[in-house]
Order: structure tokens, then C-alpha cells, then sequence
């Protein structure tokens, strides 16, 4: 019979260390586990060799093996180093992280806040299937941390965002405490503004992220620049609108002083018009917002296609001749089911079928 374990992740440093002071273990046990998982790497309590055999029984005694509560029921790499994994967790459900790499250096990671989603945009893969339940605080936390894992000595995470499946601003309560750790020099040190939380675009989450004053940076997924077009692709947005989503931005930026990204992407014959980029460059203030374009992720079950790169280019330099600033992010991780949803969706078809 399994008895039921604490979940590492899930407590707060002032927690674990309580439940270790209660448990008689010497007060600097608490750190040193800590070190042990966010700055050596090592997950399982059997490794910690500077902890004495019978407390790290304890420890396995009142955690299990290791820190994780989930196990790992994919890795996948593509051509261009970037790797996914799928973690399954006990109740069976199942997420997927991924870790990407670039010519600049950056090690970033790409984490999910929920299981599914109930946003329903027409074109992504993660809401296929619907909402099934949000994740906790130490299920975040834990993609981060085996994203870093993956990572050979010394490399660590230099960012992170909040781009895998899920409405973060709908899981703030528990995001916001696994980015606390991962951010915390005493977790795992990634800079604050290396941090982008990506939302479909909900005014009150926006306001709400506002008003926890946060260090990170905010995007929010516009896709379009007219509200018919937009609603057509993200149902979300017809209870909202374009503008009250451009006012929280705005609002967000007064805040915190940091310019909020405008995500774009680019959707064969639905929003690559250069009516479309003239609208964009109308809409958005140029002082306070930066686009990111993105050209399409195919998705297998859906019809929409990517432009081509002619196309995304004038696109692009429809919007900087109009002096919006612009960045393009081409796609990676082709062929290992990179966009949201994917990796999960593909695991479980074979089991449906
Ligand atoms: N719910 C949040 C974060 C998750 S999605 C949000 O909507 O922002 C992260 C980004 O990937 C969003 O901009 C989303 O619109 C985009 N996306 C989803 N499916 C995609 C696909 N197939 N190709 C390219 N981008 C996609």
C-alpha cells in the first residue's frame, strides 16, 4: 500500500522547514536540501551525500525518492537542440515543458499553468480537448526545475516563459509563487526580467497582474487588429474586445515602466493582410509596445497554414516602416510537436484510437 507523500514543490521554503524542524532534523537540513535541488541538480534524496544516512531515510520517508511528484513520460529533441518533455502526474494527467536554445546563448524555458485550457483559440492545439484542471505551484515549479536538469554543468536557465498550456492570468495563485522560486536567488536565479508571461489577453487578469506590481515582463496574444477578425479566431475575445485589453496593457506598462509585447502570429489569408499591418500600426502605441511575430505552427488537425516567409517579411516591414518596433520569432522545435499541445495530444491519440 502507498501512503499518501508531501509534495516537495508544493511547500513554501518557510514550510518545508517547518515540517523538517518538526520532524527533528538539525535546522540547516532545510537549506541544505534546498541547494541540493535548485543549485547541484540533484532530485533524489539518496545523492545528498553531505545529509547522514538516517536523515536522508527520513527524508524519503516523508517525500519519496526524490523531490519530484511527477514522472517523466516523454523527452524529445529536434535537430535544433530544443528539447520537450511530458511529465505525468499521479492522478494521470499530464503536461509538457519545453527547453529552447538560440545563437544568442539564451537557455529558456517554456512551462504550462494548467492542464488543457478553456480558452478554445481556434488555432492552437493545447484547448483541443478542453479545460481539465489547473496546475499547483510545485507542478510548475517542478517543469522549471527539470527544464534546468536538462542542461549539462554549468548551464542554467537564463529565461523563462510562460508560453506552454494554459490562461496564466486564470493560475495566477499558483504561478506567482513558483516564479517567486524560480527567480529567488536561494532557488534557481533566474532574473526577473529575464520572465515573460504570456496571456490570451483578459482585462482583469492584466489589472490583476498590475496591482501585484510584478518584475516580469507581459505579452499578451493580439493576433489580430479588428475585433471581427480577432473574435473569429479567439472566441475570448467577444466577451472583451481589443481596446479594454489595450487599455489594462497600457495600464500595466504606467505601473511597472515595462513595455508590454504584442504576440502576432501570422495566419496565412486570416491576418497577414498589409491592411491588416496598416491596422496593427494604428492600433498600437508605439512609445510603449513591441511585436512579436510569429509565423504560424502548423497544427495536424487544424486547416490553418503558415504564410510564407516573403509574406511574413513584408508584414514585418509594413509595421517597422510605420514605427512599431518588431521582432520575428521563426519557429523552433519543428518536428518534435513544438507548439502547444502538441506532444501532450500526441501521446494520447494511439490510447483513444
Ligand atoms: N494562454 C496564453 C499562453 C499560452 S500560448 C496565451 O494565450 O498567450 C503561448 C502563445 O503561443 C500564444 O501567443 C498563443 O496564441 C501561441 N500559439 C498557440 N498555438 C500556436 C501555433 N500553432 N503556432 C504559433 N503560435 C501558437
Amino acid at each position: 500500500m502507498s501512503e499518501e507523500k508531501l509534495r516537495f514543490f508544493d511547500l513554501s521554503p518557510s514550510e518545508f522547514r517547518e515540517i523538517l524542524a518538526r520532524n527533528g532534523f538539525p535546522g540547516f537540513r532545510a537549506s541544505q536540501v534546498r541547494r541540493w535541488v535548485f543549485s547541484r541538480k540533484t532530485d533524489s534524496f539518496g545523492e545528498m551525500t553531505d545529509i547522514s544516512k538516517p536523515d536522508r531515510a527520513k527524508l524519503i520517508g516523508l517525500f519519496g525518492e526524490t523531490v519530484f511528484s511527477g514522472k517523466l513520460a516523454a523527452e524529445t529533441t529536434s535537430d535544433d537542440g530544443t528539447k520537450k518533455i511530458l511529465i505525468e502526474w499521479p492522478d494521470g494527467h499530464r503536461v509538457e515543458a519545453v527547453l529552447l536554445r538560440d545563437e544568442r546563448d539564451h537557455r529558456t524555458g517554456c512551462v504550462s499553468t494548467q492542464v488543457g485550457c478553456a480558452m478554445g483559440c481556434r488555432f492552437c492545439a493545447s484547448g483541443l480537448d478542453g479545460f481539465v484542471r489547473n496546475l499547483s505551484r510545485g507542478e510548475i515549479l517542478e517543469q522549471i526545475v527539470r527544464l534546468n536538469a536538462l542542461l549539462d554543468e554549468p548551464l542554467r536557465l537564463t529565461h523563462l516563459v510562460i508560453m506552454g498550456t494554459g490562461e496564466p492570468t486564470l493560475n495566477l495563485d499558483a504561478l506567482l509563487p513558483a516564479l517567486a522560486e524560480a527567480t529567488s536567488p536561494d532557488g534557481l536565479d533566474i532574473g526577473n526580467r529575464r520572465v515573460t508571461i504570456s496571456t490570451v489577453g483578459i482585462p482583469g487578469g492584466i489589472d490583476k497582474m498590475t496591482a501585484a506590481d510584478l518584475p516580469y515582463k507581459l505579452a499578451v496574444s493580439l493576433h489580430a487588429a479588428d475585433d471581427r477578425t480577432r473574435s473569429e479566431i479567439i472566441p475570448q475575445n467577444r466577451f472583451f474586445g481589443i481596446r479594454p485589453i489595450l487599455a489594462a496593457a497600457e495600464r500595466y506598462f504606467q505601473k511597472t515602466g515595462r513595455r508590454v509585447t504584442f504576440e502576432y502570429i501570422l495566419i496565412a489569408g486570416v491576418n497577414d493582410s498589409a491592411a491588416d499591418a496598416r491596422r496593427l500600426t494604428d492600433l498600437l502605441n508605439r512609445k510603449t509596445a513591441i511585436v512579436n511575430i510569429i509565423p504560424y505552427n502548423p497544427v495536424p488537425e487544424l486547416p490553418w497554414k503558415t504564410p510564407s516567409t516573403r509574406a511574413t517579411l513584408a508584414f514585418v516591414r509594413a509595421l517597422e516602416e510605420g514605427g512599431i518596433q518588431v521582432k520575428v520569432r521563426f519557429r523552433k522545435g519543428d518536428g518534435i510537436n513544438a507548439a502547444c499541445g502538441q506532444l501532450r495530444r500526441s501521446y494520447r491519440a494511439p490510447e483513444e484510437e
